[in-house]
């Protein structure tokens, strides 16, 4: 294991238009930062030390580079522009690495409140098995709906995934040379078409994507308690 064989692909390249905010969810402000910034610097701090690719829309960048200043933000990361669906925007993430080595993890960069042991433990667990990709039990009992009908599913059945979502560098490679369908809504599934098992990671309560204008209220708080570590 090298230090710098470790890679961390954090995807801002999606416009987040049920924030029904002009700004988009990657750069609304936490506790007075960008939430971009944040999920950037819980990858810096991984113990993996990881090369850090931020992936952000082509209308953002002049956005970013001012943001950079403003709020002197000194961690080195590579910039590269996103595709149409989050698909494309990883697909050209990984354009940027050539180490055949590599463990890659990829995380949305509006998933602040990841914790350093759920990083951590993907990175080591990807190293190991191929990939690791972080999910949690479900607290709420799960219903499929079956045409007409819904139906009880035991809930020990059924994970939610999150990110990171790590992978050695051959498994993200060839999956990424698929043509995009529209079931592939995270890397987990991009991988699993190309023909890889997919091995869970413990995730994290906290680690939600903030989607609405109250997950910020929310995050707020949990950044408050400090709970989410
Ligand atoms: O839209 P959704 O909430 O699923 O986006 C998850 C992550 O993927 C976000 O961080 C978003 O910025 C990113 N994304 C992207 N390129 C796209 C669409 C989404 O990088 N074309």
């Amino acid at each position: 294991m090298s230090k710098n064989q470790f890679y961390a692909i954090i995807v801002a390249g999606g416009s987040g238009k049920r924030m029904k905010s002009d700004t988009p969810k990657q750069f609304l402000l936490l506790k007075g930062k960008p939430i971009l910034m944040l999920s950037i610097e819980k990858f810096y701090q991984s113990k993996y030390q990881p090369t850090i690719i931020v992936v952000l829309a082509a209308q953002e960048l002049e956005t970013w580079k001012n943001l950079i200043k403003e709020y002197r933000f000194t961690i080195p990361h590579q910039i590269v522009t996103g595709g149409i669906e989050r698909f494309h925007s990883v697909k050209n993430a990984l354009s940027l690495v050539t180490d055949e080595h590599a463990v890659i993890a990829i995380h949305d960069a509006v998933r602040p409140l990841v914790s350093l042991k759920t990083i951590d433990n993907c990175f080591e667990k990807a190293f190991a098995d191929g990939n690791a990709i972080a999910a949690i039990s479900s607290k709420d009992s799960i219903r499929i709906q079956e045409e007409n009908k819904n139906k009880a599913i035991s809930r020990n059945q059924v994970y939610l995934i999150q990110t990171p979502q790590t992978f050695q560098y051959q498994q993200l490679k060839l999956a990424y040379k698929q043509d995009f369908e529209h079931f592939f809504t995270d890397d987990a599934s991009v991988v699993e078409k190309a023909g890889f098992a997919i091995h869970l990671s413990g995730g994290d309560e906290y680690n939600f994507k903030i989607t609405f204008p109250e997950d910020i209220t929310l995050a707020t708080a949990l950044l408050d308690q400090a709970i989410h570590e």
